[in-house]
């Protein structure tokens, strides 16, 4: 009778694929930024950015884009889904959410956005805690 030599060889090392993540030499606390995005959606930043609609159908609102300031009031270049929390720019091709839209007009990183934003709308920072 044989036997296959089982155990520690063929033992899936779940720990390696978890360091991965962790490469990045990030002393600060991470921030959520699902959780930024639902505490301070699309329509609030807007609000923020004292953006003014030229136009909107359903959960689509369009005017000028705030990223290659548009000086037209009346520019629909900038189209903004208020459900998805997504933006996009036709003119200078800015895409994003929220986020990395005030982390552009803010010449700021995402992260340093996702924390601003939070204060700027009166909202608490959705921390990660590290182990
Ligand atoms: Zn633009």
């Amino acid at each position: 009778m044989e036997t296959i030599q089982g155990g520690s060889a063929g033992e899936y090392d779940s720990s390696s694929l978890f360091r991965l993540g962790c490469e990045r030499k990030n002393e600060m606390p991470g921030v959520d930024y699902k959780a930024v995005q639902s505490r301070v959606p699309m329509a609030r930043v807007l609000q923020l950015l004292g953006f003014v609609a030229s136009g909107a159908t359903g959960e689509q609102v369009r005017g000028p884009c705030p990223v290659h300031c548009s000086q037209s009031p009346r520019s629909r270049s900038f189209s903004v889904h208020l459900a998805r929390d997504v933006c996009r720019c036709f003119k200078c091709g800015f895409a994003g959410n929220q986020i990395q839209l005030w982390a552009a007009l803010n010449k700021m990183t995402v992260y340093e956005a996702a924390v601003e934003l939070c204060r700027q709308a009166g909202v608490e920072v959705p921390w990660i805690k590290r182990w």
